[in-house]
């Protein structure tokens, strides 16, 4: 019987399991794959995490990782099918045959990029149109692309792409920015980059790969690739039976990541929070094990 399972390997998840070992819990750790430790593998340059300043996102979360397995956490490799309880225990049921029992549940499975809502895009997808700069961008070496959306990861997929691409179009449906002041204003300094600001997305042009947009005030702008990022979506499916999820379908719970389910605490960028971050969702693992080890104490 494990202590604690954690569901997820991103940065919640790894840091609740660093912690999970320094307390002497049994615990294992569950990802669908390995990707290089969530989505924060994406990012191209990660300039807010303290102590490394300019590290790109797949180098920290294996980092991450490489302190995790030092201290001995497993990771299994599968996809969790259902959650559920009995008699107090958590049964976490797996594909591969595996089955996990458990005396708590840290759920930390983080978001998922959201489409883009352009009436058929799903055509496009690998044929110019990518959710990820950093495993992408290399294809468009210099080609014209754009950039859709105005948060942290649409500013610093643009500035990773003006490196390589000929031309960068950003283009935002507002004129305020989500992302950070300081990226955009590196942005600005880009020559190649034109930021184009109150406009969305109407039509997808191309044959079999992508040659343009048409956006709604009636441009055209000819691309070859077409970057999304208009921000997450939590992946909370294997929740929707527990009462937890709020209206946007994130897990409530505050800074101690307790859920109103015993022994179902939540971590990282699925929590009801103010701001998702590397830093914050580490706070959240570490907060987690804490909350864990309380409930264990008391059970
Ligand atoms: P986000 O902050 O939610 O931003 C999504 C952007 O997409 C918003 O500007 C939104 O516009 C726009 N958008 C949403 N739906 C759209 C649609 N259908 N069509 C056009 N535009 C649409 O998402 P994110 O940039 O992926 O960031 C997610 C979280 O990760 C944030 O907390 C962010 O700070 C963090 N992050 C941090 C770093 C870093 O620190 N280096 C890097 C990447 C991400 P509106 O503004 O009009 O809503």
């Amino acid at each position: 019987m494990l202590d604690v399972v954690i569901i997820g390997s991103g940065p919640a998840g790894i840091t609740a399991a660093i912690y999970a070992k320094r307390a002497n819990l049994n615990v294992a750790v569950v990802e669908k794959e390995y990707l290089g430790t969530g989505q924060i593998a994406e990012s191209s340059r990660v300039d807010n995490y303290p102590g490394i300043p300019g590290i790109d996102g797949y180098s920290l979360g294996e980092k991450f990782r490489e302190h995790a397995e030092s201290l001995g956490v497993e990771f299994t490799e599968a996809q969790v099918l259902s959650l559920g309880q009995k008699d107090g225990i958590w049964i976490i049921g797996c594909d591969e045959d595996i089955t996990l029992e458990s005396k708590a549940v840290i759920y930390a499975t983080g978001c998922k990029n959201r489409p883009l809502g352009v009436p058929g895009e799903e055509k496009y997808y690998g044929r110019g149109l990518s959710f990820c700069a950093v495993c992408d961008g290399a294809f468009y070496k210099g080609k014209r692309v754009a950039v859709i959306g105005g948060g942290d990861t649409a500013l610093d997929d643009a500035i990773y792409l003006s490196d390589i691409c000929e031309k960068v179009y950003l283009v935002h449906r507002r004129e305020f920015f989500r992302g950070s002041a300081s990226t955009l204003e590196k942005l600005k300094q880009k020559e190649n980059v034109e930021i184009i600001v109150n406009v969305r997305v109407e039509e997808i042009t191309g044959d079999k790969k992508i040659d343009g947009i048409i956006l709604d005030n009636k441009t055209k702008l000819n691309i070859s690739g077409l970057f999304a990022a208009v921000g997450m979506i939590p992946q909370t499916e294997l929740l929707k039976e527990f009462g937890v999820l709020d209206e946007s379908n994130y897990v409530k719970a505050s800074e101690d990541t307790k859920t109103t389910v015993n022994g179902l605490f939540v971590a990282g960028d699925v929590r009801t929070k103010q701001l998702r971050q590397v830093v914050t969702a580490a706070a959240d693992g570490a907060n987690a094990i804490y909350s864990v080890m309380e409930y264990l104490r008391n059970i």
